[in-house]
């Protein structure tokens, strides 16, 4: 099972560490997260009811995950009735395997592909190069960090750590279709992108995707992009391999009219995405579509009653645009395909017990990644529950009753029964001689050495006290 980026488990402290220390990379994290940032909250504005948008996109991916074999059963049974083929992975090995399979039965060396979280989660492009076949990135920011040699840092905008002095430096030293003089005005980086991947469009005979959401009751796959490049890859090879993600299923063709007012404005903050496309059966297109459905450890996630809300996520990237540590510290520290909130709730999970332990810590509950996320998902609350289960692991009981009551007061309920029991206490914790045992205890007095507990007005019923 995939172990990261890196390779090596290396944790979020220490990577974290080493970028904080890159003042360049904060200052284009700051930048970009806070423009995409404002462009969502005016287009969110806009609708009127977004609130229900949002509710209305939990439930039903919340239904959707309930009945999931149902959906995957249909789902199958109508994409191969159109002429495709469905295969199955358990795992990242089984879904490499059957690419690079296609592939070399069809004597193909090099592939185009779509951006896609799911085949860079499977490692899916070294996997490939050591079978001697090349998948070219043709989505422009994914072209950056392949010709970088490194890895996506954000789920939308993967060379968000780079801004543009450096991509023209880039495009200098590793295309040959540079032009003389390059500077690092937008429209000329991206013509020498079009150029450099324009022959590799015309000639490609197999594509590689994902897909956004996969319709059970048509057997239809959907990809969103801006660039057009994806309908390029789509639409010209001869041959289609999606690799795709079991909680992508969506029950029914009316299911998207949700998510597709909420996915574009809360990720590139757009009222709607450019580029739709939708694929099933026979006709214009590739003559072989495949499709594989890949588990990884989605089903484990699954069998978690509170951690399986991650799986709902529609990967829009709003939670890491708006989270205070992941605007600091950058996508690489998480050394995961899924860096910020999403993260830190997503890639423990997939990873499975003892992996990727730091990064439920990574975050200071402040709650902004929920209010923003379009299909409510609930991450604070999973964070603290992954945290308890990690502390419970290891024995740490302190931690773990913490966690516990900090589960209880993110719901409504505890939030209401903390605020009386605060009431009650805080007018005692600040009293004069509460501050004066705090100072000489042993297990208050690092924190009180600075800080006095806050004197609480009591509030009651009729008017401040
Ligand atoms: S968790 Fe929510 S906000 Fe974050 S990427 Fe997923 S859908 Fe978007």
């Amino acid at each position: 099972m995939a172990k990261g980026y890196s390779g090596v488990s290396l944790p979020f402290p220490t990577l974290a560490k080493e970028a904080l220390k890159d003042t360049q990379l904060r200052n284009n994290l700051a930048r970009a997260t806070t423009t995409i940032r404002n462009k969502r909250a005016n287009v969110v504005a806009e609708v009127a009811d977004w609130e229900e948008l949002r509710q209305a996109g939990h439930d039903i991916k919340m239904a959707s995950l309930a009945n999931l074999s149902t959906h995957l059963a249909r789902f199958e049974a109508e994409f191969t009735a159109a002429g495709g083929h469905v295969h199955w992975a358990r795992n990242s090995a089984d879904a490499c395997e059957i690419v690079a399979k296609i592939a070399l039965e069809n004597n193909i060396k090099d592939v185009v592909k779509v951006k896609s979280l799911t085949t860079d989660e499977i490692n899916l492009n070294e996997f490939l190069a050591k079978k001697g076949i090349e998948a070219k990135e043709t989505d422009l920011a994914e072209l950056i960090v392949q010709l970088a040699d490194e890895h996506p840092s954000h789920i939308l905008v993967p060379a968000i750590h780079k801004n543009r002095d450096q991509i023209r430096d880039l495009f200098i030293e590793k295309i040959a279709e540079a032009p003389d003089g390059l500077t690092n005005n937008p429209r000329e980086l991206a013509m020498t992108a079009r150029a450099h991947l324009r022959r590799r469009f015309l000639s490609a005979r197999m594509a590689v995707s994902g897909a956004n959401f996969a319709i059970a009751e048509s057997g239809t796959l959907c990809v969103v992009e801006s660039e057009g490049n994806g309908r390029m890859c789509l639409t010209l090879p001869e041959i289609l391999v999606s690799v795709v993600g079991i909680e992508k299923i969506l029950p029914a063709w009316n299911d998207l009219e949700v998510f597709l007012q909420l996915l574009p404005r809360s990720s590139t903050g757009e009222r709607m995405n450019p580029y739709t496309s939708f694929w099933t059966g026979k006709g214009d297109g590739p003559k072989s579509r495949h499709v594989i459905l890949l588990d990884n450890g989605r089903v484990q996630t699954l069998a978690d009653e509170h951690g399986r809300e991650a799986l709902a996520c529609i990967r829009c990237s709003a939670c890491m645009n708006v989270c205070p540590v992941y605007e600091r510290t950058g996508g690489h520290s998480y050394n995961s395909v899924y860096p910020g909130p999403i993260g830190a709730i997503i890639t423990p999970q997939l990873l499975g017990p003892g992996e990727a332990k730091t990064l439920p810590f990574a975050s200071t509950l402040c709650g902004a990644c929920y209010d923003v996320c379009p299909v409510k998902i609930n991450i604070p609350k999973i964070l603290v529950h992954l945290r308890a289960k990690e502390n419970k692991a290891n024995g740490k009981l302190a931690e773990k009753f913490a966690m516990r009551g900090a589960a209880l007061a993110l719901s409504p309920k505890g939030l209401q029964i903390l605020g009386k029991v605060i009431g009650v206490i805080s007018p005692i914790l600040s009293s004069e001689i509460m501050q004066r045992i705090s100072r000489v205890l042993p297990v208050a007095k690092k924190w009180s050495a600075f800080r006095d507990i806050p004197k609480t007005r009591l509030i009651r019923k009729g008017g401040r006290k």
